[in-house]
């Protein structure tokens, strides 16, 4: 079965919690404080696989949870964090937050993509010793990682798209042209699931080209099928719009052309702007009037025009030809940029009017905000990208301006629910 759409749950690992433990030797009554800090909970990485052509396994498995990191130990011993889980998806899948619509990623590329981050260790004990509060009793919990709902969508990446009503004849032309072998059948909607095939243009030159099931009158509104099968076209820099010239089945080729034209632009308007090459298929089975008629119709339009037979493979070297010299001056395959979380949601999640409380302590400043728990808990100290988001959050909340209003010098300790450093400027 292809499925090309599917909504799972991803959810990092929690971060392990911190050790309250205190040091013990022989003859050594009371030691000082040593208890180690969690480890960072597993992130939900998503990465391209080619063994998958659909996203059918996510129909069976609906919810992704990476490991949660150890806890502390005594002995300052830091738990261990967990491993990534890796989630695999075929190439083409675009990843949207399932609430707001927002795009995280597209997995075109091997790059993998960490799509829910893992929540950081608790601290132990042992960072809570200070000369006023020597035996620090207490620990960190670890951080919650993110948690997502999201939306799985494959768009299948191909150059070309081939378009038609069914039973032109899109299957028998990629099978002559590339590798492919769908099935083909004289009969309607033979075509269930998409076919990419690679076709070899010249030497060192070949394309991607995808045969996607027949479009019917009314598939743009959602009535039968086509309609789920034209987010495969998207992408594609060139349409091939397949049309029976020979009218074999009682249809009239150009009245075929205008309606999957219509039905284009009913999915989307831009669909329907995309270069398009017209391959008049079954001319074997055509009268030489039908294929002049047809031809100064669409050439009248300025469109490429290729009288071929699929079947006897007259005149699809020609348009092959065609259609890589084309591709040449079309711009690369479409690839979706990760969507910026929307202002409202930044906004909170960046505490703007959100209320702190500072206090100062043994020249420890110590901030209490209970908001920027959700925010600290996916804080890496390790990383520049992370540390300069936290700073952001600092800045526009108004807790550095409140801590120089205050009087901190450079080198001073800020304290925010456990997690400590050194004031710079
Ligand atoms: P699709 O539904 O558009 O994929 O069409 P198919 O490739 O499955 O072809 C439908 C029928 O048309 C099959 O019986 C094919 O053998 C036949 N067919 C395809 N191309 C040609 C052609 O160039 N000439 C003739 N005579 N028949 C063809
Ligand atoms: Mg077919």
């Amino acid at each position: 079965m292809f499925v090309d759409q599917a909504k799972i749950k991803i959810k990092a690992g929690d971060g392990g919690d911190g050790a309250v433990s205190f040091h013990r030797e022989k003859y050594v009554a009371a030691g000082g404080p040593d208890g180690g800090d969690g480890g960072r909970g597993g992130d939900i990485v998503f990465q391209v696989d080619d063994n998958f052509s659909t996203l059918i396994d996510f129909r069976y498995k609906r919810k992704y949870v990476a490991e949660r990191g150890q806890n502390g130990g005594a002995r300052n011993c830091t738990g261990k964090s967990a491993p990534p889980l890796i989630v695999k998806v075929p190439r083409g899948t675009i990843v949207r937050d399932a609430n707001t619509g927002r795009i995280m990623a597209d997995m075109s590329t091997d790059e993998p993509k960490v799509l829910a981050r893992g929540g950081n260790g608790g601290r132990g004990n042992v960072h809570f010793a200070t000369s006023t509060r020597q035996i620090p009793k207490f620990a960190k919990p670890g951080y919650p990682g993110e948690e997502f709902e999201v939306t799985l969508e494959l768009k299948l990446l191909a150059d070309v798209g081939l378009v038609g009503f069914p039973n032109v004849g899109k299957s028998t032309l990629i099978s002559v042209v590339s590798a492919a072998k769908p099935k083909i059948a004289n009969y309607h909607f033979t075509t269930l699931t998409p076919v990419l095939g690679v076709v070899r243009a010249e030497e060192e030159k070949s394309f991607v080209m995808a045969d996607i099931p027949g479009l019917i009158e009314g598939a743009g509104d959602g009535v039968g099928l086509g309609h789920e099968f034209l987010r495969h076209v998207e992408r594609c820099r060139l349409i091939v719009h397949v049309v029976d010239v020979s009218g074999i089945e009682g249809r009239d080729p150009k009245e075929d052309f205008d309606i999957i034209n219509a039905e284009l632009a009913k999915f989307d308007e831009e669909l329907a702007k995309r270069p398009q090459i017209v391959a008049a298929n079954k001319s074997d089975m055509a009268t030489e009037e039908q294929i002049a008629d047809f031809r100064s119709f669409i050439e009248a339009k300025g469109i490429p025009f290729f009288c071929i037979s699929a079947a006897t493979t007259q005149g699809t070297q020609e348009l092959i030809k065609k259609v890589s010299e084309v591709l040449d001056t079309l711009p690369p395959i479409k690839e979706y940029e990760p969507e910026p979380i929307p202002q409202a949601e930044l906004d909170e999640m960046l505490g703007v009017d959100k209320k702190f409380d500072i206090t100062v302590e043994d020249d420890v400043y110590c901030v209490e905000a209970p908001w920027i728990q959700p925010i600290m808990r996916t804080v890496d100290p390790n990383d520049w990208s992370s540390l300069q988001y936290f700073q952001r959050v600092l800045i526009n909340s108004g807790i550095i301006a409140k801590l120089e209003e205050m009087g901190i010098n450079e080198g001073d300790t800020v304290s925010i629910e456990g997690f400590e450093f050194d004031f710079v400027e």
